[in-house]
């Protein structure tokens, strides 16, 4: 198999993640996080088109999938390949801090959302907030903790200024940090700067039938 391994020691919690998007198998708003993150960093761009070409070709190679659910599918992964031909290509972020992919389907720039004050420090702007999926921006300013949580489900956050930090790890522009139910975590923001994410909050990720198969294949498992 002749892809790169990323360098990350970061949980398999994002290689999932990475498996999903690779086959067209996350929400438009998670679509948009790891799009972003691939936008930024090239850290996982290798992998993930591996994952995408063995995707396509086990889309070719299962008998019997019904042809609107195949086609459906294949166009999720070619809207995919697309996002990352015009990040290559165009300017590197709009707005100043907005990836395009991210920027593309926010469909406004950071300074039109609307901000809320959840506390002293932390503001926070709901940019969709479809069934079983919420996605926020977070400003959070430098040195500021978030009190501890857990999540319902999965938490994604893609870090798009100055950097916060977790008993996980500490995570910079461009890096992602996935937790789940079982993380019960405190991120506070590096100082120096004001830290700005994007996060996405849904339930689990399940890796079932091909997707795992494909995703367990690459991982050697
Ligand atoms: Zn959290």
């Amino acid at each position: 198999m002749n892809y790169q391994s990323p360098k990350r020691d970061s949980s398999s919690a994002v290689d999932a993640l990475l498996a999903s998007y690779a086959a067209g198998a996350v929400s438009p708003a998670l679509r948009a996080l790891v799009s972003a993150h691939l936008w930024l960093s090239d850290e996982n761009r290798n992998f993930v088109t591996a994952l995408e070409h063995v995707a396509a070709r086990e889309m070719e190679s299962v008998p019997g999938v019904p042809v609107r659910a195949r086609s459906e599918r294949l166009d999720a992964i070619f809207a995919t390949a697309l996002d990352g031909a015009v990040g290559s290509a165009a300017a590197r972020v709009e707005d100043g801090l907005l990836p395009q992919p991210l920027h593309r389907f926010m469909g406004r720039g950071i300074d039109e959302l609307s901000w809320t004050t959840k506390l002293p420090g932390i503001r926070e702007a709901v940019i969709d907030d479809a069934e079983g999926s919420e996605a926020v921006l977070y400003w959070i300013r430098a040195g500021r903790a978030i009190p501890a949580h857990t999540h319902e489900g999965l938490e994604a956050t893609l870090v798009l200024q100055g950097s916060f930090s977790d008993q996980t790890g500490v995570y910079r522009r461009g890096d992602i940090c996935v937790v789940d139910g079982e993380t019960d975590h405190k991120p506070v923001a590096g100082t120096g700067e004001d830290c700005v994410c994007y996060a996405v909050t849904e339930g689990a990720i399940r890796l079932t039938g091909p997707v795992a198969r494909l995703f367990n294949r690459l991982r050697g498992h």
